[in-house]
């Protein structure tokens, strides 16, 4: 039997990580099966997939303990599966649970035996602890990726999520770098990445067609696809499909990040 390619997307929240995974989720949904899993609280990964926020599955078994596969998986744009899990309102409980129990159910339902070819998760790593590292500590993910920007707190949280990985003994596939338009951007994110001994794997250039696409809940492949950025989202899929390099990251301490990042001042 062909073999899943099982992808987790971390990074800091708003660093743009939803807009990638859904960009290509799309794009990989021209010739494979794709499955994406929301992992934020935020629960909007899938929104520009499907044309409007699902129902988490928190939410969903809170009306109906009995849920079943249609209830939970919601079919979007190139007939990707889009499902997600959800979190506890804001100040109450472990904001991971949501993903625990989603895993869970969705294992349960058999939703990971079925034909897929590709399987995105879109994980919040400000803290890789608890629920958040599930994807990658139960062993559902096989390869992962930080999503981050040229600026120092983005970095921060990606070394922080490089320290996890470690920890996880994950496989880093790569640093993808979501441009903010900050000086010298891809050549500080290209030496982080070779710092934590990984590579930049994919550049994605600021563009207000992502707002654009963001308003009519679209991604930029349905609404620009024959954009310059559309392209870019279809190379980024193709070099993470393509990608056989892995790491377990090496990442920096406090003050040699501080130390780092201070260079290019
Ligand atoms: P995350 O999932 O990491 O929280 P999102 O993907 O939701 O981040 O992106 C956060 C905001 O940044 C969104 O409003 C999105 O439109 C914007 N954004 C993300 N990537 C880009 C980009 N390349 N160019 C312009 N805006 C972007
Ligand atoms: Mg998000």
């Amino acid at each position: 039997m062909k073999r899943t390619k099982r992808i987790a997307i971390y990074g800091k929240g708003g660093i743009g990580k939803s807009t990638i995974v859904s960009n290509i989720a799309a794009a990989y949904s021209k010739d494979h099966k794709v499955l994406v899993i929301g992992c934020d609280p935020k629960a909007d990964t899938t929104r520009t997939l499907v044309g409007k926020r699902i129902p988490t599955i928190l939410d969903i078994i809170k009306e109906k303990r009995e849920a079943s596969t249609e209830d939970i998986v919601i079919k979007g744009f190139g007939n990707v599966k889009c499902v997600e899990s959800g979190g506890p309102e804001p100040g109450v409980g472990c904001a991971g649970r949501g993903v625990i129990v989603a895993m869970g159910l969705l294992d349960k339902l058999g939703t990971f035996s079925e034909d897929l070819d590709i399987i995105i998760y879109d994980v919040l790593g400000d803290v890789v602890c608890g629920g958040f590292a599930v994807p990658l500590r139960e062993d559902f993910a096989d390869e992962v990726y930080i999503v981050t920007s040229g600026e120092y707190m983005a970095l921060y949280a990606a070394n922080n999520i490089c320290k996890g990985i470690k920890k996880l003994k994950g496989n880093l596939g790569g640093i993808i770098c979501n441009c903010r338009g900050i000086e010298n951007e891809i050549e500080i994110v290209t030496e982080f990445a070779d710092k934590v001994g990984s590579k930049v794997i994919g550049v994605i250039p600021r563009s207000e067609m992502v707002q654009k696409s963001e308003i009519d809940a679209k991604t930029v492949i349905e609404k620009f696809g024959d954009s310059k950025q559309a392209q870019l989202y279809k190379k980024l899929s193709e070099s993470i499909y393509l990608n056989e390099e892995f790491v377990i990251p090496d990442p920096m301490g406090v003050d040699e990040f501080d130390e780092f990042f201070r260079k290019f001042q």
